[in-house]
């Protein structure tokens, strides 16, 4: 049976499901780090404690993620909707100065955001023109402050 809509209306309702923002890091074969936004993120299992990432194949996120077995989830804070922007192909130089990594063990995370989760590759899944990383949390790290917000590809803030 054919869909009754099409991929624009398709974009429209998914953009109606408000969501947080992160940066998936994961290293590179030469050992530095790669970024890349992502919306597309949710949590999965307490024990053993599980997260899900959806990410597009023809990304470069997709390869490095799948042959370092390794990514991070790094939840944004609302005022860092420019990183989001500069992790989602737009580089803009005064983002990429003021970026610092940290590490837990082999996986790489951002040393600013609200919130980073260091995974270990668990389980991967089709996902059509996505695959659907599970990442076992290994390491987390919290700190204070409110997310960055997404809807209707707009970012926002949570309102008093
Ligand atoms: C709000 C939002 C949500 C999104 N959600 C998803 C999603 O859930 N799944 C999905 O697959 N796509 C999602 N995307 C799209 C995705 O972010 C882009 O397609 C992205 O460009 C893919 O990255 P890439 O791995 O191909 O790397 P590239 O496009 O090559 O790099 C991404 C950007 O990050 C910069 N960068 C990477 N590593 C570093 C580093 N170490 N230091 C400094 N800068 C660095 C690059 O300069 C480039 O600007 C989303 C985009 C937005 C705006």
């Amino acid at each position: 049976m054919q869909s009754a809509f099409d991929s624009m209306e398709f974009r429209r309702a998914l953009g109606c499901f408000a969501t947080g923002v992160t940066v998936i890091t994961t290293p590179t074969d030469e050992g530095a780090v790669h970024g890349m936004t992502a919306n597309a993120f949710t949590s999965v299992s307490l024990e053993p404690p599980l997260v899900l990432v959806s990410v597009d194949r023809k990304t470069r996120t997709h390869g490095l993620i799948a042959s370092s077995g390794r990514f991070a989830v790094n939840i944004l804070r609302e005022d860092q909707a420019p990183v989001s922007q500069h992790f989602a192909g737009k580089p803009n130089p005064d983002v990429e100065q003021g970026l610092a990594y940290a590490w837990y063990d082999d996986i790489p995370y951002l040393e600013d955001c609200l919130a980073s989760l260091a995974c270990k590759l668990w389980a991967s899944y089709d996902g059509g023109d996505h695959t659907l990383y599970l990442g076992e949390v290994l390491n987390i790290v919290v700190r204070d402050g409110d997310p960055l917000l997404f809807f209707r590809s707009k970012y926002r803030q949570i309102q008093p």
